[in-house]
């Protein structure tokens, strides 16, 4: 899951980045209006979290504009604690939720696991495809008829991306985009060996491979 967090106070923002990669992010972060801008409007993301007050261009101006440009990405605001015009208007630019500072994390991260099931169209309370199911406060994968496993931090975000995605070739490039945050060194490589070790835990025929093309996630249906 690749997040962009738009944040212009230094402090706040290496913690919040900190936390929401714990949570298993992939995390970008922007410290201004412009460079905020041009990220989300050229990279792909799942999920968008945006200071409203910021140095270059406000948030307002940056969500309409992202808005008026067909981006349709999710985009929770942060808002000053009494600022309901603020909300207001930050909802009627096209913002999906917000969040008033100061704030604890578990909300925020509660807020973004909402938006994201919003987005996957149901208000299942797991990402779940077939019957593979994440526990996203466990960090575990549960398969009908096996026990729990535990998912490493990048297990789960790949097995997330599958479960997004499902029936659908995902290529290495792909994965490696919406698994690994901007400053990782990016080995496509290493897809495989999460794969490999995905399989172990779900299946091996969960997840087939597309020689040249990448990867399927095969889903069946709960029975
Ligand atoms: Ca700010």
């Amino acid at each position: 899951m690749r997040l962009l967090l738009v944040e212009d106070e230094p402090r706040l923002a290496a913690r919040l980045r900190e936390q929401l990669m714990a949570l298993g992010y992939a995390v970008d972060h922007a410290a201004d209006g412009v460079d905020a801008e041009f990220m989300g409007t050229n990279v792909e993301y799942d999920l968008i979290v945006l200071d409203l007050g910021l140095p270059l261009r406000p948030g307002l101006e940056v969500l309409a504009h992202w808005r008026a440009a067909g981006l349709r990405t999710p985009v929770l605001i942060l808002t000053a604690r009494d600022g309901w015009q603020e909300r207001v208007a930050g909802l009627k630019a096209g913002a999906d939720d917000y969040l008033g500072k100061p704030f604890h994390v578990e909300e925020l991260a509660a807020r973004l696991q909402a938006i994201l099931r919003r987005a996957q169209g149901d208000g299942a309370p797991q990402i779940a495809s077939g019957d593979v199911a994440l526990d996203e406060d466990r960090q575990a994968v549960n398969v009908a008829g096996r026990a729990p496993q535990a998912l490493t931090g990048t297990e789960f975000r790949l097995l997330r991306c599958f479960l997004l995605h499902p029936g659908k070739v995902l290529s290495k490039s792909f994965l490696t985009e919406h698994v690994y945050d901007q400053d990782f060194d990016r080995d496509s490589n290493l897809i495989e060996v999460y794969v490999r070790r995905l399989r172990e835990k779900i299946g091996e025929d969960r997840i087939a491979t597309r020689r040249g093309q990448g990867y399927v996630f095969l889903a069946r249906d709960p029975s």
